[in-house]
């Protein structure tokens, strides 16, 4: 199995819209260095074929840069702008299609689904929390997280899945993909222990702006010790904010070994 990141930044992306920051212009000089990162977007490829995990906002210029080969299957942790509004590029290309692609997800995604993409021809796949499906060969286990704030509060560890996790396994290796959380359950801590990979969001890994506010991420030593209570034998922080002010390079070096930094177009083999 192979994971490609195809977007390593955060909501703004890098460089964000006007914004003169030293890493914005740092990354506008050059759009395909490092510090340049386009939204969350991964692909998963294995001998059976690829599917993608989010539908970025940058998915056009993801799929040109990287030649990306066209999938039937987008798999979507929640509906938040900078994880599935790139489903709007897709319009010309669902139509040319002879069958309909199928974005699998979970309740809450359906719904916003339905309320602004409802003109989009393709299927929906409703996932249920800890119900594996299969796609290209690959088991994978949505794990419903805490993110979605006015709403995730209110229900207990049993009731949440508005936001998913993904367990991926494939040949005896496991991968897990964090997507943006706040807090995360016990439970779900148990099933993904010792992962071979862990790919969690690192929106607020290196910024102290926030601490203290409470944010529907993770932030700080918090989304460290997280990791390290995981115990997987490598993880990649994606969702990179220019809030941190600091370069690739200089994130890179404040982390502990087998712990990097995403950066679009990195690649994960298993
Ligand atoms: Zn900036
Ligand atoms: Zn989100």
């Amino acid at each position: 199995m192979k994971i490609k990141i195809l977007g390593s930044g955060a909501w703004q992306g890098i460089p964000a819209p006007f914004c003169s920051c030293k890493l914005c212009q740092l990354a506008v000089k050059n759009l395909y260095c490092q510090d340049a990162r386009t939204r969350p977007q991964f692909m998963v490829e294995t001998r059976q074929g690829s599917f993608l995990i989010e539908v970025s906002p940058d998915i056009r210029t993801q799929s040109t840069r990287f030649s990306l080969p066209a999938v039937n299957d987008f798999v979507v942790s929640h509906w938040h702008f900078d994880h599935m509004y790139g489903l709007h590029e897709l319009l010309t290309w669902l139509k040319s299609l002879e069958i309909k692609p199928v974005v699998h997800g979970s309740l809450s995604t359906k719904d916003k689904i339905e309320k602004e993409f409802s003109y989009l021809p393709f299927d929906f796949n409703l996932l249920e929390p800890y119900k594996k499906i299969n796609l290209c060969g690959v088991d994978i286990t949505p794990l419903p997280l805490y993110h979605a704030f006015g709403i995730d509060e209110e229900l207990s560890e049993e009731e949440i899945n508005n936001t998913f996790a993904y367990l991926l396994e494939y040949e005896g290796k496991r991968v897990v993909y964090l997507s943006d959380y706040y807090k995360i359950q016990p439970k779900i801590l148990d099933k993904i222990k010792g992962v071979d990979v862990l790919i969690a969001d690192g929106t607020y890994l290196f910024t102290d702006k926030f601490k203290g506010i409470k944010l529907n991420h993770m932030h700080n030593e918090g989304i460290l010790q997280l990791a390290s209570s995981i115990g997987a034998k490598q993880v990649y922080f994606h969702s990179i904010s220019h809030l941190t002010g600091l370069n690739h390079q200089e994130m890179q070096a404040k982390l502990p070994e087998n712990y990097f930094i995403s950066y679009d177009g990195l690649e994960i083999d298993l």
